[in-house]
This record gives structure tokens, C-alpha cells and sequence, in this order.
């Protein structure tokens, strides 16, 4: 189900990085209950967990936070949880009396694309359709001509005409709930289905809007299979999962270093990450500004690795030595009634939980 490619750079871990999608959750999105129940029994001893995304601070709620919240114990715990929305731009953690708290990262804060500066924010979100502005499909059967329903990616219906109002960048819509990044997402059909086609041309309209508005150095695109993502830059780097990582471990650091003389590399030495995707990989080198970076006695830090073969990059990227225990991706036979027997993939959610019980056998864990 795993292998463990790099023994000797198994440490003591007090701190789990995640990533959301693909890894603690199955294949119909939910989370794991497994990786759960166990996520939380790792918290009453101690052990910090942040879970960083692309996703936004709604979703992290509904599809995360909500579920876990009716595991036994999490109340007890909830203090030992971060959330990382928008890969570390929001902050989410829990107050005194449960409510979840959001903080914009201070930097963030003062973004142009968060701040809406000379109203980029808006000369983009002009550039496609806006579902605020659009009417609701609201059971309605009877189009004109013209008119044509879409979906966004909360399958919600909106009608729109094409001699009424039409947009630069078609078929994609604007993406509401996000904060500091801004998305275009595809537009969906009414099972929530996408399609593929050549991005593209959508993609530099977007760059030259940015470029026009002299933005160029602050923002930049991303270009996914279901959308294209606009993305703030922080001292040049676009954030991703280098950035959300050295937010994760800087707030973990500042929980613990009150009680021991922990300093940034401390952290590092007793933190892993887990994840199932590419983007994963930059988890591992955490990214930290100047005054901090030249002091840190380490760069990287290990990681799980629960996705396949063809998640990974090439075997020449360097990051990939940083993988200490990964998923060997085959089917495993798995019992469905006395008749029926069916490969289950082993990569995902349930390799995590196997993982989980390694470590946690052996002794992995220990307290900061
Ligand atoms: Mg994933």
C-alpha cells in the first residue's frame, strides 16, 4: 500500500501539514472518517495539524470544518487546527466560544487584487460573467433565441443573453467567494460537468488586463483544468503551497514558542507534510521573507506522498527526494460482500489512514 523510499528521514513529527482535496478526502469528497477520527485523536495528544488549500474559506467551512465538527472530541482539540484558505491568504482558527475566526494574512491585506487598486478587481471580474448581476435560471423552461443557461461550480443555474450582455472571456463566470484570489471558473452544465478546450486565448486577455492596469508585478494567472486562477505575488513569488506552508509553520511557531525555545527550523525539523498532487511537492520548501529565510538552519521538509506515478513530476525534480514515505498506487483487493471482491486504489485517504497507524505505532508522534 506504501512504501518508504527514505527510512532514516523519518523524525519525530508534533506538526502535519495537509493538503484537503485527494488526500483526506474520498473519492465522492467527503472526508475520510478514518483520517478524521484519527486527525482528532492526534490532536488530544498534542500533535498540531494545518490544512492548507486553493479552495476559499466558504468551502473550507461546508465541505471540512462542518463535518469534522461532529466527530467526538473536536471540541477539544479545535485549538490544535488551522485551516489555510486561498493557499494562506486567510487565516481560520476557532475563538473562546467555538466561532471560527478568519484572519487576512497582513500582506495580503494590503494587495492591490485584495484591495481592489485602481479597481482591478473589478476590471477583471468585467471580463466574464458575473453572477451577481445575472439572473437566476429559478425553474424557468423557456428560453429566447439568444439565451443560454449556465451553471457555476455550486451548481447554480443563471440564464444568460448573448445579445443582452456579452463578455470577453466565454464560457467562464466569475467566482464570488473568492477573496484574495480571483478565479474564472468554467462554466458548468447542469451535472456540474466541464469541457475541455483551449484556454488559451482566455488567459491573455486576462494578462493583458493586468498588464494595462500595471499590475503585472503583483498578479498572475494559473491555468487549471476547471478554471483559470488570478494570483496575487508576494516579493515576486506567486502564491502557492511554498507560501501556504511557511504560514502554517510561522503560526505554529508562534503557538509554541511562548513555552519552549523553539525557533523557525525547530518547527521545520518536527513538522511533515501530506498530499496527492503535484502542486504538493512545494509544501516542502516553505517560503518565508528575508529576515527570517537567512537565518533557518534547514530549507525542506519531508512529505507523504499519497497520490500516483503520474502525479508526480519527473524523477530528475529535486523535490521528489523530500518524499519519506509514499503510496505504491496499486489496487489492493477489497471485500464488498462474500461474492464480490473489487481493487480498490490504494493512493488517497485510505493509504493516509495506514500511514497514520505506522506512525503512530512506532512512535512517531511526540509533543512539541
Ligand atoms: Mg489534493
Amino acid at each position: 500500500m506504501y512504501t518508504i523510499p527514505a527510512f532514516t528521514k523519518l523524525r519525530p513529527i508534533s506538526h502535519i501539514l495537509w493538503d484537503i482535496d485527494g488526500t483526506i478526502t474520498d473519492p465522492d469528497g467527503l472526508p475520510n472518517q478514518g483520517v478524521m477520527a484519527k486527525i482528532i485523536n492526534l490532536g488530544m495528544h498534542n500533535i498540531y495539524h494545518s490544512f492548507a488549500t486553493g479552495r476559499d474559506a466558504d468551502w473550507i467551512i461546508e465541505n471540512l470544518i462542518n463535518p469534522m465538527q461532529e466527530f467526538h472530541n473536536f471540541s477539544v482539540v479545535r485549538n490544535s487546527l488551522t485551516f489555510f484558505a486561498e493557499v494562506g491568504s486567510i487565516e481560520m482558527s476557532f475563538d473562546p466560544t467555538a466561532n471560527i475566526l478568519q484572519t487576512i494574512n497582513p500582506e495580503i491585506e494590503q494587495h492591490p487584487l485584495y484591495t481592489n487598486e485602481n479597481g482591478i478587481r473589478q476590471i477583471l471580474r468585467d471580463l466574464t460573467y458575473d453572477p451577481d448581476k445575472l439572473p437566476r435560471l429559478n425553474g424557468r423552461k423557456r428560453l429566447k433565441a439568444s439565451e443560454e443557461v449556465i451553471y457555476d461550480a455550486n451548481n447554480q443555474g443563471f440564464v444568460i443573453d448573448h445579445i443582452v450582455c456579452d463578455v470577453p472571456c466565454y464560457p467562464y463566470v466569475w467566482s464570488t467567494s473568492k477573496r484574495a484570489f480571483a478565479t474564472f471558473e468554467k462554466i458548468r452544465d447542469e451535472k456540474g460537468g466541464i469541457t475541455t478546450f483551449n484556454q488559451d486565448p482566455f488567459n491573455e486577455i486576462i494578462l493583458r488586463a493586468i498588464k494595462n492596469a500595471g499590475f503585472e508585478n503583483d498578479i498572475d494567472t494559473e491555468v487549471i483544468s476547471t478554471a483559470i486562477n488570478i494570483v496575487p505575488k508576494i516579493n515576486g513569488n506567486k502564491l502557492g503551497k511554498s507560501w501556504a506552508s511557511g504560514r502554517a509553520i510561522e503560526n505554529i511557531y508562534h503557538k509554541v514558542k511562548g513555552h519552549h525555545h523553539y525557533d523557525i527550523s525547530a518547527v521545520m525539523d518536527q513538522t511533515i507534510a501530506v498530499g496527492d498532487g503535484k502542486a504538493d511537492l512545494d509544501f516542502t520548501r516553505p517560503l518565508f521573507d528575508a529576515k527570517i529565510a537567512k537565518r533557518l538552519t534547514r530549507s525542506d521538509i519531508p512529505i507523504i506522498f499519497v497520490g500516483s506515478e503520474q502525479d508526480l513530476p519527473p524523477k530528475t525534480d529535486p523535490l521528489r527526494a523530500n518524499i519519506v514515505i509514499q503510496a505504491t498506487g496499486y489496487g489492493r483487493p477489497l471485500l464488498i460482500n462474500p461474492s464480490m471482491i473489487e481493487l480498490q486504489p490504494t493512493k488517497g485517504a485510505c493509504v493516509v489512514s495506514e500511514v497514520l497507524d505506522f506512525l503512530k505505532q512506532w512512535d512517531y508522534f511526540r509533543q512539541f
